[in-house]
């Protein structure tokens, strides 16, 4: 095509900016196309099919921008191609939708491509679960008798007859049924012949899938739920943050499930994000069935393709008042200004967080998609985030509702902290290695009495070191490819129970070897894992049996969704009566005949190098002990550890949130962490060595001289590109944040060091973390790296802002 065509055909086509899904950064925004004739209605947050580079590859993309027809496009006409089509799903995203998808982008510095590919589920783009109808009609011709029509059959006559007698148009399988045809074939005959004209008409099959529970009746909200309801309902219409924090069984799901009955009734919609683990039949069933005549849409990894398009596309229509999600619910698209509530429950969940680009944060994404819909945003928690804390408390930019009692009729249980070293040291026994006398006594006193057992150990397979049984020699199995020790898993599903190791990070397997490789002698296993735990308990009680009395729940044995929903349920139903396993059981479980909940070493999280530990070992516990005493009978829990005076674990014994927070956050202000400061984690990889320390190196050098540039120039009037001010966590337009810069630099750039895991699945890693005192000044500079093109996010380079990963 010589250049002058491509002139004429582009001249006065609408132009668009088209950002491809790639992770190339071209330029903030993405690049110019024309609009040829046909697709010139298309808006912005339409999918489409660009021509891309020399080769004028067809790529995907978004119209993130619509030209105004007088806008200079920055470049000469003739060098702008028309885009090539609209994505066949037909895809157009909610225009606020968007808006949240540009802050994201700038502000987790992942290009905006990339990201709105990532906000659309696959089975959407796919059109899974499509349906595509024909309806036909009369045609206008034969109706008004203008037209001249070959003879038909008098069958056919007939079916005509048929049809003028129907609501019209009719789908052509029913027009057949009508008309006592078997088959359709003889009407698109005469769809053929000019008799009827049809129409394709395609539509997602969407149903509501949120399955009712019992209907259980409303109980009446006690003073402190009614407060909180009152105060958050004020805010309905416009942006307020605020914080709900109560124990377990406080009734912090009744206040969200009155919150949203309120949204729905004042015609406004809402979104309830629930960490993933907690999204079982349980969950949903019980809000579904509060909620019976509202419709509930559900998002989770639990769903069939189909059904998440449906669902998808269910909230996409304006059909849903409320949706129940995990993490990327965040993303549901609902129809610009009808966004009324936003709630997180269980707000401080780690796995809110997604660990890859674009790495969001789902609580943190919804105050500010709160924000954008002017909305207000509720977060609950029995263990407050210490960010969202700090913001209730210190920063009071978000209204703290404390629930302090638990709802009638539920317990606190009592909670025991075992000195776990002590008891070993008395009872000299060298069978008891997990479970100590007195877990195990309060195990058979609770089964004596028909209660059941929660157990909990934080750490999959069956012993995490293997090693030479010689002291004198110092080999230790850890993986070839990372710098990480094997784990020894034991398979007992053949024949033969066999042991076999495994690395946890890059999934390599190997059989368990006999003798040291070094010296010849035998190979020991030790330490903790659920197979062991699963092990001791069988020998202890011989009225366990795995698989059915006993149940070990990991992310080996439920491998999906299914799995866990059919455990959950056996559980339920009593036939279980130990149900044994990692964090999966440790939440938003409401069992009430458990009596008793175990915790084997509540030390895993205090060993990982990582500021946060304290605050996880005292969120496991607490989380963990909530779950005992929700029936009439009361509830206990025992913990066991190495390090019983740990305040992480005194203080989660004794529930005391508020004394272990305040000393927590003395510390993070006192070593300028998080909240008190903001951070960034740029991690580098690389299969060389020396390549890796050499681009950490220059990475480093790049971002020291960008972030000194900033310190010494002007402060920036408004935030960076796309909103990159992000306001989450930190005081709305503080004035801290607008404040003259002073000469130093106000981001600090640490390292390049080796990371924690030094090497993962043969790649070597360094990392780089940026530190400020403001989310918008990392903002800048990562912007502005991206703007040099700096940070290709990819295998080789991860851009971690506000990270909770510190390996
Ligand atoms: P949380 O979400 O804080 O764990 P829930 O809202 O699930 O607490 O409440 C725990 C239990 O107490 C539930 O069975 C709930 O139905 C019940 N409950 C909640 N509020 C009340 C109330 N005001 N009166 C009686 N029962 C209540
Ligand atoms: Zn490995
Ligand atoms: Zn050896």
């Amino acid at each position: 095509m010589s250049l002058f065509a491509a002139n004429t055909l582009t001249e006065n086509l609408p132009l668009v900016v088209v950002a491809v899904e790639r992770a190339v950064d071209r330029s903030p925004d993405g690049l110019t196309y024309a609009l040829p004739k046909e697709l010139a209605h298309l808006p912005e947050g339409a999918r489409v099919e660009v021509p891309l580079g020399r080769g004028e590859t067809p790529t995907a993309g978004w119209i993130v921008r619509r030209l105004a027809a007088t806008e200079d496009p920055g470049i000469p006409r003739a060098k702008i191609k028309p885009l090539l089509a609209q994505d066949p799903s037909g895809v157009v995203l909610p225009g606020e939708l968007m808006q949240f998808a540009r802050w994201i982008s700038a502000y987790y510095a992942c290009p905006i491509g990339m990201t709105l590919a990532s906000i659309l589920p696959a089975a959407v783009r796919k059109a899974i679960g499509r349906i595509e109808r024909t309806l036909v009609d009369l045609a206008p011709a034969l109706v008004d008798g203008t037209g001249q029509f070959p003879r038909i059959t008098k069958r056919q006559q007939h079916a005509l007859d048929v049809l003028a007698t129907l609501p019209r148009p009719i789908e052509l399988g029913d027009l057949a049924e009508a008309a006592g045809y078997s088959s359709n074939e003889p009407l698109k005959r005469l769809v053929a012949s000019g008799h009827l004209v049809a129409t394709k008409k395609t539509s997602v099959e969407a149903g509501f899938i949120a399955r009712a529970g019992n209907v259980a009746p409303a109980p009446t909200p006690t003073a402190e739920q009614q407060a909180a309801i009152t105060a958050i309902s004020r805010d309905f219409g416009q942006f307020a943050q605020h914080l709900v924090f109560g124990v377990t069984g406080s009734g912090k799901t009744e206040i969200y499930i009155r919150l949203l009955e309120e949204c729905v009734a004042r015609g406004t919609r809402a979104i309830l994000l629930v960490p993933e683990i907690s999204l079982t039949p349980q969950t949903v069933g019980r809000i579904a069935a509060r909620l019976a005549h509202r419709k509930v849409a559900v998002l989770h990894s639990g769903l069939t393709e189909a059904q998440r398009n449906q669902q998808w596309t269910l909230l996409r229509e304006g059909g849903a008042d409320i949706v129940v999600g995990a993490r990327s619910a965040i993303f549901a698209p609902i129809p610009d200004g009808s966004l009324g509530l936003v709630i997180v429950d269980e707000e401080h969940e780690p796995g809110y967080k997604q660990d890859s680009a674009p790495r969001y944060h789902g609580r943190d994404c919804a105050i500010r998609r709160a924000q954008l819909a002017k909305c207000p945003i509720v977060l609950g928690s029995a263990t407050p985030s210490l960010e969202s804390w700090a913001n209730a408390v210190d920063r009071r930019i978000s209204t703290l509702h404390r629930l302090t009692k638990r709802a009638p009729g539920l317990n606190t249980p009592k909670v025991t902290v075992v000195d776990f070293g002590a008891e070993r040291r008395e009872v000299r026994d060298r069978r008891v290695n997990l479970i100590g006398p007195t877990l195990r006594e309060a195990m058979q006193r609770t089964f004596a009495d028909g209660g059941q057992v929660l157990l909990l150990l934080n750490r999959r397979g069956y012993a995490n070191y293997i090693a030479c049984s010689d002291p004198r020699c110092d080999w230790k199995f850890t993986c070839r490819d990372c710098d990480a020790g094997m784990v020894c898993h034991v398979d007992e599903s053949g024949a033969v129970r066999r042991s076999y190791v495994r690395c946890h990070h890059c999934l390599a397997e190997q059989l368990l070897p006999k003798n040291c490789p070094d010296c010849g002698k035998p190979v020991t296993v030790f330490g903790l894992g659920t197979q062991r735990v699963e092990e001791e308990l069988t020998r202890l009680f011989p009225s366990l049996v795995e698989g059915e009395t006993l149940l070990r729940v990991d992310g080996d044995t439920m491998q999906t969704a299914q799995h866990f929903h059919d455990a959950l349920e056996r559980f339920g139903k009593g036939e279980i009566r130990c149900l044994m396993g990692t964090q999966m059981i440790a939440k938003g479980l409401d069992f009430p005949n458990v009596r008793l909940v175990g915790v084997v070493s509540a030390d895993t999280a205090l060993a990982l190098p990582d500021f946060r530990a304290g605050e996880r070992t005292f969120q496991l516990v607490s989380q963990v002990s909530g779950r005992a005493g929700r029936g009439e009978k009361p509830g206990r829990a025992i913990i066991q550890s190495f390090e019983p005076e740990t305040p992480a674990i005194r203080l989660a014994a004794t529930h005391d949130f508020e004394k272990f927070a305040a000393q927590e956050l003395e510390d993070r202000r006192q070593f300028q962490l998080p909240p008190y400061r903001r951070m960034a984690r740029l991690i580098l990889r690389h299969p060389g060595e020396t390549e890796c320390a050499e681009r950490a190196a220059a990475l480093h050098a790049a971002l020291v001289a960008i972030a000194r540039a900033f310190s010494v120039a002007e402060p920036p009037s408004a935030p960076g590109a796309g909103g990159a001010g992000a306001q989450v966590g930190s005081p709305v337009g503080s004035p801290a944040a607008s404040r003259a810069r002073t000469v130093a630099p106000t981001v600090e750039v640490r390292g390049p060091s080796v990371c924690p895991i030094a090497r993962i699945a043969g790649k070597y890693r360094r990392q780089i973390e940026l530190l400020a005192d403001h989310a918008a000044d990392i903002s800048r500079v990562l912007a502005e790296a991206r703007t040099q093109g700096l940070l290709k996010l990819g295998e080789e380079l991860a851009v971690d802002v506000d990270p909770l990963s510190a390996v």
